[in-house]
């Protein structure tokens, strides 16, 4: 692995502004003017997987949030806030929760190797595998394990993301509401897996509201058509 020096940083920045501009010399006038994202993204803060190079995205495209194994608390005002104005002010298309495979976070609460706050922060993860461990401990390879407990974590998050009470008023008003989504980053070749959520059983559960439907195929109902570039 080749690591830049911090000089890189600023050369590599101005070098990237300056192509910009060639090709579009209003880009970053463009930009500065407003924000209107499709998406809000819920990810983890390792340094492996900024998003915007996996889906070749451009700035604008995106809101994010990142913390240590894309957690979503709902006690967490950071996120909670990040959601709140994603969904009622942005009014973003798709929540998209991503986990990726070899994530220290959830193998650290796996392993119970986490330490200080970071041991705190996991400790949602252990009840993940206590809930699961049925399911895990039929899997022979540890690696598999961790993989599959890499997808329940997603999966787990985003039911918390339709227990945050913004998220569950926007659907049963009818109008507008966001599609959610759960990927894992599969790290190890580069591509999303875009996981099937258990939406039928949620809704047995009363945790998503009936009136929820995953896909449009028209586009989201309650918001004009989004404009491509
Ligand atoms: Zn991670």
């Amino acid at each position: 692995m080749h690591y830049h020096d911090y000089d890189d940083l600023i050369s590599n920045n101005a070098r990237w502004a300056g192509e910009k501009l060639e090709k579009n010399p209003d880009y970053f006038q463009n930009i500065s003017q407003d924000q209107k994202p499709p998406f809000l993204y819920v990810g983890c803060s390792d340094s492996r997987v900024p998003i915007d190079t996996y889906t070749q995205t451009e700035p604008g495209e995106i809101f994010i949030h990142r913390n240590i194994a894309n957690q979503v608390s709902l006690t967490d005002m950071n996120f909670l806030s990040v959601l709140e104005y994603a969904v009622e002010v942005l009014q973003v298309r798709h929540v998209v929760v991503c986990g990726h495979y070899a994530c220290g976070g959830v193998t650290a609460a796996y392993e119970n190797s986490a330490r200080g706050l970071t041991e705190n922060w996991t400790t949602p993860i252990k009840d993940i595998i206590r809930s699961h461990r049925k399911e895990l401990e039929a899997i022979p390879h540890e690696s598999d394990r961790l993989d599959r407990l890499v997808e329940l974590n997603v999966v787990v998050q985003v039911r918390h993301v339709f227990q945050v009470s913004a998220v569950e008023r926007l659907i049963e008003s009818g109008g507008y509401y966001p599609r959610i989504h759960g990927w894992v980053l599969d790290i190890r070749r580069g591509l999303i897996h875009d996981l099937d959520l258990p939406i039928d059983q949620w809704k047995e559960e009363g945790v998503v509201p009936s009136s929820y439907q995953p896909n449009f195929p028209n586009g989201t109902p309650g918001l004009p058509k989004v404009e491509t570039r």
